[in-house]
């Protein structure tokens, strides 16, 4: 897939753009350009065209309104010490977004396209890009069911976009977020879409972040659907439990089941953590589990991770069980030293051993 770059003429001017950058929070600003690819059943993918950032037009008909067959990725361009910028293993997500696609009856992307497209729109928005570490350019492709008409069927038309904006951290890393865990809505059943990354699942899943919000929670817990007992995911992030502590410690996390998303931050911190010389073990680890485990003090810490916040503590947790809390509430030691090292690595300021980091400019 070739890109065609006809980039704003009318960019943001640089002092404005800059008081974005550094006051950015998690998708308040967009930068400059955008870029577009078209696909039919009939011809295959068009050339993609790096344009300004802007509305697009459909027509009400179109079915990604009615049925919702719409994929999305979020990756992010990291800054360098030597001030270029590198996206973390783009490949990932270009292959989970081939893979969602294929669930949702969607097209798949050419061979490299993907990552193609996103250092192209990285490359022209680089001064988006925050300095700061733990800072980034968090970049969004996704892809919508085009075809006018109401008939249910897979769509023979569909559009691939990425936009871009500039993250500051998304949660306060001082503080532990406190959990709701729902017994009484499910994210994703066997057979489901909770393997694939589409706006579906989430559209889903705001009625219970709702609840749990009314419970005085900031995010969710997901069960597994069937014995509603095996701990899933925190909203859009995996879970880690760590037990015990210090070079002992075992890093836990829920096994990928068809039923998880498998987030490439939980597939690096697997990684992370036997190089840092911990154990680490995927298993079912069930709310019971979760709950004996914080009270005997075998669970030392909890968090939750992906792409957006990279890695936050899970403090108090809250059910129709009970209400129990992690070790004091705060972010634990191994949690922050995964983080740091998770995010040094990132940044180019801790050697990049597994060659996750793809250098764009
Ligand atoms: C995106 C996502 C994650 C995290 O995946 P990363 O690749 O680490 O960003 C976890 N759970 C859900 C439901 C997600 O949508």
């Amino acid at each position: 897939m070739k890109v065609i770059s006809q980039p704003n003429a009318n960019p943001v001017p640089d002092a404005d753009r800059e008081v974005m950058v550094n006051a950015s929070g998690f998708g308040k600003f967009y930068t400059d350009n955008m870029v577009i690819a078209q696909w039919s059943e009939a011809d295959g993918w068009q050339d993609a065209q790096l344009q300004a950032y802007g509305p697009i037009s459909l027509d009400p008909a179109t079915a990604v309104f009615h049925y919702g067959q719409e994929i999305f990725e979020g990756l992010k361009a990291y800054s360098q010490p030597d001030g270029g910028i590198s996206l973390f293993r783009p490949e990932a997500n270009a292959a989970r977004f081939n893979r969602s696609a294929a669930r949702l009856a969607l097209p798949e992307m050419p061979d490299g396209a993907f990552t193609e497209t996103v250092m192209a729109l990285v490359r022209q928005d680089r001064a988006w890009t925050p300095a700061k570490v733990g800072e980034s350019l968090y970049i969004r492709p996704f892809m919508i069911a085009t075809e006018v008409g109401l008939g249910v069927r897979p769509s023979n038309k569909a559009t691939y976009l990425l936009i871009a904006t500039p993250a500051s951290a998304y949660f306060n890393v001082a503080n532990a977020v406190t959990v709701w865990i729902s017994t009484e809505y499910v994210r994703a059943a066997p057979g489901g879409t909770g393997e694939a990354k589409c706006g579906g699942n989430y559209a889903a899943s705001l009625v219970a972040q709702k609840a749990a919000a009314l419970e005085g929670c900031d995010q969710v817990v997901w069960l597994d659907a069937v014995e509603r007992k095996w701990v899933e995911e925190m909203g859009g992030m995996n879970l880690y439990f760590i037990k015990g502590s210090g070079a002992d410690a075992t890093v836990v996390t829920p096994k990928l089941t068809g039923t998880l998303l498998p987030g490439i931050t939980r597939d690096s911190i697997l990684t992370v953590a036997a190089d840092l010389g911990y154990k680490v073990e995927e298993v079912m680890l069930s709310v019971d589990d979760w709950r004996d485990g914080v009270a005997s003090g075998e669970i030392t810490e909890i968090f939750a991770c992906g792409t957006a916040a990279v890695i936050t503590a899970v403090g108090m947790a809250k059910s129709s069980m009970g209400t129990w809390q992690t070790a004091d509430g705060n972010p634990g030691k191994i949690t922050l030293q995964i983080r740091e090292h998770l995010l040094g690595i990132q940044h180019g300021i801790i050697e990049d051993k597994h060659g996750w980091n793809v250098r764009v400019c």
